[in-house]
């Protein structure tokens, strides 16, 4: 059977139709790159407006390229949440209309989770049949997950789908969205600014300025000896840093190239960092982990901020002090897509995981959306009240 995927949580409107075993027929993404920068960040408003002018041109072209048509669809499945209400809704318009349209069944996908068993997609078949019988690197529950993106920054134990329990999440912001700031900071306007500080990171030395280390000296037990994040408090340093070194009448008199050096130190001291901190509690939390699940073998590394070098080489030295094998998506599947969300939408079918068609008025009424949908419990070692 084939299953088609729709995704349109945040800024990029993605679709793709997959076979039941894997197998990518077709994919489309629009991107409102460009679209946003002038505001320094994603616009619900704008953003919606972006995916209704681009929803149905991309489901079209995931189709074409597969060579079918939405008659010969077997299931959709659709993002729902967590993310932005007003696109969410664009994207289960769309599923529930074709739904309704060809009375299929309907899968409704949770964003992060689509993010993270993407790593179990099977490889293309000319690739398998080639090598490997069974890929080390497709993790089998029990498996940890790290996800790293710009909305959510979380240590996750994965028993199987659906069954979620979170070791620890961010109590401010996202290492993304630190990511993302920092490059504000330092003067970069593309958006998102991450990938551009990485480049920027690359040229400095991260010894020149040491920055605390977040949460470490925090006298709440839970959050020092916890799997929590905190990337505020190194934003407010690198802010400080910025005002210091780069904001003052010493550096107005800096060439061109001693003005790039500064902002490159300033950049690599922050990512070193916000790599150590990640790592320290990925750490932790891969003990955790390997208590509760001793089977668990893989730490699978999920989101946006899975491509950056500093942070997968930092993840795989955790990895390997815990015998864990380190799986990442290709960095293709790793921003929003449609093929995450249709790989999400077969596990759940096999699990029999589906609403019945949905019928042809509901296309037209109040769709059900979750803009804030929890993964699952929490480990009470990390219960923490949002501050
Ligand atoms: P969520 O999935 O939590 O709703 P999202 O889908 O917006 O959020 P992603 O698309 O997974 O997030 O990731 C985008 C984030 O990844 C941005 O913050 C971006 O700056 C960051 N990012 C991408 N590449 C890199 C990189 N090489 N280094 C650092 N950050 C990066
Ligand atoms: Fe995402």
């Amino acid at each position: 059977w084939l299953v088609l995927g729709i995704e349109s949580s945040c800024d990029d409107t993605g679709a793709a139709v997959l076979r039941g075993d894997g197998q990518i027929l077709g994919e489309a993404l629009a991107s409102q790159a460009g679209i946003h920068e002038q505001w320094g960040g994603v616009v619900p408003r704008l953003a919606q407006e972006g995916h209704k002018q681009a929803i149905d041109g991309t489901v079209d072209e995931a189709l074409r390229r597969a060579g079918v048509a939405t008659g010969d669809i077997s299931a959709v499945a659709v993002t729902v949440g967590p993310g932005l209400g007003l696109c969410l809704e664009v994207g289960v318009r769309k599923a529930i209309h074709i739904a309704a349209e060809h009375r299929l069944p309907l899968v409704r996908v949770h964003h992060m989770e689509a993010h993270m068993m993407v790593t179990r997609l099977p490889p293309p078949a000319e690739a398998s049949e080639t090598s490997r019988p069974a890929d080390p690197r497709q993790p089998d529950f029990p498996f940890i997950t790290l996800l790293v993106s710009g909305g959510h920054n979380m240590a996750v134990l994965t028993r199987g789908v659906g069954r979620h329990t979170i070791l620890g999440s961010t109590i401010d912001d996202s290492i993304g969205e630190a990511f993302d700031k920092t490059a504000r900071l330092l003067g970069i306007t593309k958006v998102p600014g991450g990938p551009h500080l990485e480049r920027l990171a690359k040229d400095g030395d991260p010894k020149v300025h040491p920055l605390p280390k977040p949460l470490a000296k925090t006298r709440d037990k839970v959050l020092q000896e916890g799997c929590n994040y905190s990337f505020s408090g190194l934003k407010t340093a690198v802010r400080t840093l910025v005002e210091r070194e780069l904001h003052s009448a010493k550096s107005a008199a800096l060439s061109e190239e001693e003005l790039h050096k500064a902002k490159a130190d300033v950049a690599a001291a922050f990512q070193h960092m916000a790599v150590r901190h990640l790592c320290e509690r990925a750490s932790r939390a891969a003990g955790w982990a390997l208590e509760l699940e001793p089977g668990t073998k893989c730490l699978v590394v999920a989101g946006g901020v899975a491509a950056n070098q500093a942070v997968r080489k930092g993840l795989e030295e955790v990895a390997r002090e815990h015998s864990l094998q380190m799986c990442c998506p290709p960095p293709r599947l790793c921003v929003d897509n449609g093929v995450m969300v249709a790989w999400a939408g077969i596990e759940r079918l096999l699990l029999g995981l589906f609403e019945e068609p949905p019928s042809a008025d509901s296309a037209d009424s109040h769709v059900e959306i979750r803009p804030r949908w929890p993964l699952g419990e929490r480990d009470p070692r990390s219960q923490q009240q949002k501050v």
